[in-house]
């Protein structure tokens, strides 16, 4: 059976963005790589969106950019400005053709739709399958979106809403998020912050329909595109072997408060490709320890007190947006860190430290 020097098990966000990044700096040349991907055709079934904070490959695959936003909980809405690091929303059907089509140019690349077809042994292995216990504690963020269409102008595209808590909470965390690409189009997608174990949470249509008719009162408008997922606000497990790195949702590119994941993925597929020639032997690529342990608290928080949560969304939103979105993407130097840690309520969050 046929042997390579690569295999990257996955081809999905992580997978194929780090096999673009090794094609374009030319690490793949002299070296072979197996793609092992199940999937039968590759069509848009995500949409990746986060705050522009650093470079990376795909500007010609995002579909709107915006440079201001909104929070909004009941009666009160915040408006914010995002000029420095603009929120972009990538289409992952241009991602995909736009890499598959670079990557079929070199006859060293391979796909494969199980790993039974090739022999791994002396492979190094780049995994993003992750491996998930079932555990009724996990925290998810789960959620539907759909793309709409309207006969009529109906939404501001210079301004997109990140998080309007002003709908129905089930004893959870839930929040709707407008993301509109013309006057005429937008996606809007139901969240919800939660075990994932209320069935009842997941009528996602009929909370879509509601928002649209009843909140929005919109009408007349039509669905072109549906997206639906849960991201999960803990660590997959990982275990350590030499010739094995986890990349990734599995390699714990989720930034858990968040569920933001794209753009970690990305620093990870450049620092892989920069260490490419010593890859067993250099540190793990991890969210530092500092956010880590931020993000734990604050999940505790939001495990135990799920009705102050909107409050506490729209209070973080108060410091300036510039650090607020810094902090949100790893980016925050100690003095940002401590100007969002004071706009928590501290008593609630020094008992979830010690609990
Ligand atoms: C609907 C959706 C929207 C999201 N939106 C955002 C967003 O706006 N911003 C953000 O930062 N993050 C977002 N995320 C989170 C994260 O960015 C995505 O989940 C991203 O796709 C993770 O990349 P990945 O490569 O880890 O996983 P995937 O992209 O899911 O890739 C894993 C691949 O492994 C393949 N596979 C499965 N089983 C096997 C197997 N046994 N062997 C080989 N291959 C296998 C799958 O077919 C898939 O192609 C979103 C997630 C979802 C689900």
């Amino acid at each position: 059976m046929k042997e390579f020097d690569y295999i990257i098990i996955g081809g999905g966000c992580a997978g194929l963005s780090l096999a673009y990044e090794l094609e374009i700096n030319d690490k793949l040349k002299a070296k072979t790589l197996a793609i092992i991907e199940p999937r039968a055709e590759y069509k848009r079934d995500k949409t990746w969106s986060f705050w522009k904070v650093m470079s990376h490959n795909f500007d010609d695959c995002v579909m709107k950019s915006w440079k201001n936003f909104t929070i909004n909980i009941t009666k009160k809405t915040n408006h914010l400005e995002c000029q420095s690091y603009p929120y972009q929303s990538i289409d992952s059907g241009l991602f995909y053709e736009k890499i598959i089509n670079s990557l079929k140019k070199n006859k060293n690349i391979s796909f494969f739709k199980d790993i039974s077809e090739i022999n791994p042994k002396n492979s190094f292995i780049f995994n993003s399958v992750p491996s998930i216990k079932k555990n009724y504690l996990n925290l998810w963020q789960h959620f539907c979106g759909v793309e709409i269409e309207t006969q009529k102008d109906f939404f501001d595209d210079e301004i997109f809403n990140l998080m309007d808590f002003d709908c129905d909470q089930r004893e959870s965390v839930h929040f709707f998020y407008t993301l509109p690409y013309t006057k005429t189009k937008a996606l809007i997608e139901t969240t919800w912050l939660s075990k994932m174990n209320d069935n009842s949470q997941k009528d996602y249509d009929n909370q879509i329909k509601d928002y649209l008719e009843n909140h929005l009162k919109l009408k007349d408008y039509k669905i072109t595109y549906k997206e639906q997922g849960a991201i999960p606000l803990f660590y997959p497990t990982y275990e350590d072997t030499k010739n094995k790195i986890n990349i990734g949702t599995a390699g714990g590119m989720t930034r858990l408060s968040t569920g933001y994941t794209f753009l970690n993925i990305q620093e990870h597929s450049k620092y892989i490709c920069k260490n490419i020639e010593n890859i067993s032997k250099v540190k793990k690529f991890e969210i530092s320890k500092k956010y880590q342990f931020l993000d734990d608290i604050f999940l505790r928080v939001l495990n135990e007190n799920p009705k102050i949560m909107p409050v506490i969304f729209f209070k973080m939103f108060k410091s300036s947006p510039k650090t607020v979105i810094k902090f949100l993407s790893n980016k925050s130097n100690f003095l940002e860190d401590l100007s969002i840690i004071l706009k928590m309520p501290k008593w609630t969050f020094v008992k979830a430290l010690f609990r």
